[in-house]
């Protein structure tokens, strides 16, 4: 019997080694560290200060985060539905308030620390995108002399001109980036999430599109907890054994228990490494930590299976909450004040080559009595610095065929244009890497109008 028993758990851990939980947010926080020292203290940030805690205790009540997904997909299947997408902010939502199905198996100890968070994402969009790459490589474990995080290409799926999209202001909405994701390794990246403090355009989390949504596929991945932990790290929370290099991990947050510590990288040192797969409670793994009698592994912020964890503490909650809180690094949320939003670090480093706006449309008549072939406009679009072309494509609002015209101009002269016949017109900038921006918003046009000889009408945009 026992020696069955020793080879179930055997078969168990081999298993396990192949599906090992990946969050690649402590590597990615420990780059931009290494980059931006100043913003080390921020991630340590603890409740102990007595003023916090007394804003703390004021901020009663909801707090309502609008949420922007961008589902950016190149094979259909990454095209997810929107019933999945509401599925997954619904789940989201119950784990966040404690309403969650699974809540009852918090073991007894435990139970008068669990949270209801008064947290609340609200779908305000769906942007979806195609791309035509096919997997976004994020390089957020790479290291070396010379490395350099907040750089786009590293994180190519948050900027349309890496064949990505852009994200909305981070002082008014949650950008959440679904998409083929990978950081390379054996193991595939599930998300990621940016610490609270960083800069705007790379705010918000991002997540593999097979594990998004509820029931996804991806076993044992299914259950919408990616996006759970991934957020509470957007919210500040750590891992619930810390980060530490091995030894016994703290996470900053008082009514969870020191638990093993160890990062992928804590790994190498004495292998405690996180929790993995469905632990059985009670649950001791770390002599260095002898007060623990039971590890919080059913945390959302350990890494076992998604039908293993199951809540957030009071502490965390009052963690997360306290970004909320007047001068806190999510605080715009609350008063709507986002022109004073001071990002901590400034960045001139980055080249962002943005997707192209028209602005403008002319429109010539040369000759009377007027007939097609003496009909022209020009539409004109903003300039993209490094950009060495821009794809331009048209086609009638009846048709369904586009048109692909190139020009190294910020504008095009369209003939032949008919006198009732509604056009259609997007432009992408090609910058010298053949990279692509993404289109810009469509451009609706005909020749018809009060006044269709005169000149610099700008006409009004669509969508
Ligand atoms: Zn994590």
């Amino acid at each position: 019997m026992l020696k069955l028993i020793l080879i179930l758990i055997f078969c168990c851990l081999s298993f396990l080694v192949h599906s090992q939980r990946n969050c690649g947010t402590e590597p990615y926080k420990q780059n931009i560290i290494r980059n931006y020292p100043e913003l080390s203290s921020r991630y340590g940030r603890t409740n102990s200060d007595s003023l916090l805690n007394e804003k703390l205790s004021r901020l009663t009540g909801m707090i309502k985060i609008p949420v922007v997904v961008h589902v950016v997909y190149n094979a259909s299947e990454e095209n997810l539905p929107d019933s999945l997408i509401k599925s997954q902010i619904s789940q989201l939502n119950l784990d966040f308030s404690a309403k969650n199905k699974d809540i009852i198996n918090v073991p007894e100890i435990f139970k008068d620390r669990i949270a209801d968070c008064q947290i609340e994402f609200v779908l305000h969009s769906i942007n979806r995108i195609k791309t035509n790459k096919r997997q976004f490589l994020i390089q957020s474990r790479k290291d070396g002399n010379g490395y350099k995080v907040y750089s786009p290409s590293y994180e190519p799926i948050k900027f349309s001109y890496l064949g990505g999209v852009d994200a909305l202001p981070c002082t008014q909405y949650l950008n959440i980036w679904v998409g083929n994701i990978t950081d390379g390794s054996d193991g595939q990246l599930l998300g990621y999430a940016a610490f609270p403090g960083g800069l705007c355009e790379y705010d918000g989390v991002v997540i593999y599109y097979k594990c998004f949504g509820v029931p996804s596929p991806y076993r044992p991945y299914d259950k919408g907890r990616t996006l759970t932990h991934e957020l509470a790290h957007w919210l500040n929370l750590r891992h619930i054994g810390g980060d530490t290099y091995g030894g016994c991990g703290d996470d900053l947050v008082a009514d969870t228990p020191p638990q093993k510590g160890g990062s992928d990288e804590g790994n190498k040192g004495n292998g405690y490494g996180q929790n993995y797969g469905c632990p059985n409670h009670p649950m001791v793994y770390n002599p260095e930590c002898p007060e623990t009698v039971a590890e919080m592994f059913m945390n959302y912020m350990d890494y076992v299976d998604d039908a293993c964890m199951c809540m957030f503490t009071k502490k965390q909650k009052d963690r997360m909450r306290s970004l909320f809180v007047e001068g806190g690094d999510r605080s715009h949320f609350m008063n709507n004040d986002v022109a004073n939003r001071q990002l901590l670090v400034s960045d001139n480093r980055r080249t962002d080559i943005f997707t192209p706006t028209i602005v403008e449309f002319k429109k010539y008549f040369r000759c009377k009595p007027i007939h097609d072939t003496c009909r022209y406009g020009f539409v004109f679009w903003t300039e993209i610095d490094g950009a060495k072309e821009y794809n331009v494509l048209a086609k009638k609002v009846k048709s369904n065929i586009w048109k692909t015209i190139t020009t190294t101009n910020n504008y095009i002269k369209l003939g032949g244009l008919g006198s009732h016949i509604l056009y259609e017109i997007k432009v992408q900038a090609v910058l010298t890497d053949e990279s692509q921006s993404a289109e810009s918003t469509s451009f609706v046009f005909n020749l018809k109008g009060n006044n269709p000889f005169s000149r610099f009408r700008k006409l009004q945009l669509i969508r």
